[in-house]
């Protein structure tokens, strides 16, 4: 087995037991308060450990103190992204993680960034389909501080029909960049509406403009109510953390939150099946290809092979598309393939940017070229599957070398799947997958009946048009 997580170790701060102990002279010191915290585990998460707590009100807290490091990584979790949007309401999650840096009463608009910035620490969110997160670095001697003022967002978040039209501006100007003025954004969405129709999936992060028009500042607030009570809020903190400081702030502060209800285990609703090629005409100078096939929810055992399966086809100079596509010919510019592997069924990926003047059609002949080699004659060689590994490994354990990385990590694991073996498990299977494992994947998970093809094809420049009566766009 290859000797990845084992040496890790010996940078880790703290081993599981050491964690444990730890924990438990907390938990008895912490007996002071009206409504202590409980601790719950420890749990081995990377090359380090992860110590898992509960407030009174439900609100979980995730801690990977380490004494070396310089700052820490305040992380604010809510396990509701995209795809828990009401019907008719895409973009809400979104617009929602805008309007929470839009000030409370304690705290007007830019009071945060100040003290932050004072501070030289920083802040930061994103929105996916299955989170939303808020995330700040901090010093030490500023954690408390923040710690007030992030539970005081999340207590009392003034949303004024000001505040709300001033983001929702913002948001739709998001939206036109990223989606409708930018080639990519394009593709993806018909992408993810090929792939998934009418399921959560279906649609953009940023919303539809449909749905955009229609929001209203009740829908945040509805929004707001019902996915950011305590029970299914998680604040995770690594790096330079004193888990007793740290959790009587939490408990001072968070600890008056609303308990809300719990996150409800929500069945995935129906996946659409079979074939889709769709075409679309694209604001841009060169065709681009995409090719996607619905796989198999985060948690399943074929994620970690889906994953080295992506890295054998692309994203190194000596992968096989990168190698067929931009090397053998000069096709295109770029080959970028991802393996998705979020709390339902996910995806893997193929992008292609052709070189100006190619077609897409051209790009999914050779694609298909590739994929159905290495299902049959040319399966992978185990070299090819070692690089793959080694190249996911790295970044992975790069990930965990940061104060920052690591909650990331935590937040995303604890977020997406409720815990953290789902995790582990994914990276155990990584350090196993084998050339056998990948070509099985792609014979399984790689199948017509669950690709869609999206061809984004440019429109053809017209000449001595531009004026004819009553043509519009454009
Ligand atoms: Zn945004």
């Amino acid at each position: 087995m290859p000797a990845v997580a084992a040496p890790g170790l010996a940078g880790s701060p703290i081993s599981a037991a050491a964690s444990a102990v730890q924990a438990y002279a907390v938990a008895a010191r912490l007996a002071d308060l009206v409504d202590p915290p409980r601790f719950e585990s420890v749990e081995a998460f990377g090359a380090g450990v992860v110590q898992l707590w509960r407030l009174g009100n439900g609100m979980r807290v995730a801690l990977a103190p380490d004494a070396w490091a310089p700052t820490v990584a305040l992380h604010t979790w809510v396990p509701s992204g995209s795809a828990d949007e009401p019907p008719g309401r895409t973009g809400i999650a979104h617009l929602l993680e805008h309007l929470l840096f839009k000030g409370t009463k304690a705290h007007p608009a830019g009071a945060f960034d100040r003290v932050l910035e004072q501070g030289g620490a920083g802040a930061n969110a994103a929105t996916w389909t299955d989170w939303t997160m808020y995330h700040e670095a901090v010093p030490p001697t500023l954690l408390g501080e923040v710690i007030a003022m992030e539970a005081d967002r999340f207590a009392d978040l003034k949303l004024s029909q000001v505040a709300f039209r001033s983001e929702h501006t913002v948001v739709r100007n998001e939206r036109r960049e990223h989606v409708d003025n930018d080639p990519d954004g394009q593709i993806e969405e018909a992408v993810l509406d090929a792939l998934y129709g009418a399921h959560p999936y279906g649609h953009p992060v940023l919303g539809t403009d449909t749905d955009l028009d229609r929001v209203t500042r009740e829908d945040a607030v509805a929004f707001f109510r019902q996915h950011y009570a305590a029970r299914r809020l998680l604040v995770v903190m690594a790096g330079a953390v004193d888990v007793e400081t740290a959790l009587r702030a939490l408990v001072a502060h968070h600890g008056r939150l609303p308990a809300g209800t719990a996150n409800p285990a929500a069945p995935e609703p129906r996946v659409p099946e079979g074939p889709a090629t769709r075409t679309v005409k694209l604001r841009a100078r060169a065709e681009r290809l995409s090719i996607a096939w619905r796989t198999v929810v985060g948690t399943h055992p074929d994620q970690p092979a889906l994953a080295v399966l992506a890295e054998v086809l692309g994203n190194a100079e000596s992968t096989r598309l990168v190698r067929r596509l931009v090397h053998a010919r000069p096709l295109a510019s770029h080959v970028e393939v991802t393996a998705v592997a979020p709390r339902w069924t996910g995806m893997v990926e193929v992008r292609v940017v052709l070189q100006p003047g190619e077609q897409a059609a051209t790009a999914e002949r050779e694609v298909d070229a590739v994929l159905a080699a290495l299902v049959a004659g040319d399966p992978p060689t185990a070299a090819e599957v070692d690089g793959a590994r080694a190249r996911l490994l790295t970044d992975h354990f790069r990930e965990h070398a940061t104060a920052d990385g690591r909650a990331d990590a935590i937040g995303h694991a604890l977020a997406t799947f409720g815990g953290l073996a789902a995790d582990a498990a994914f990276w155990q299977g990584v350090e196993r997958t084998t050339a056998d494992d990948v070509q099985r994947v792609a014979r399984t998970w790689l199948v017509p009946g669950r690709r869609v093809v999206v061809r984004g094809e440019v429109a053809p420049v017209r000449v001595g048009r531009a004026r004819t009566r009553g043509a519009t766009g454009g």
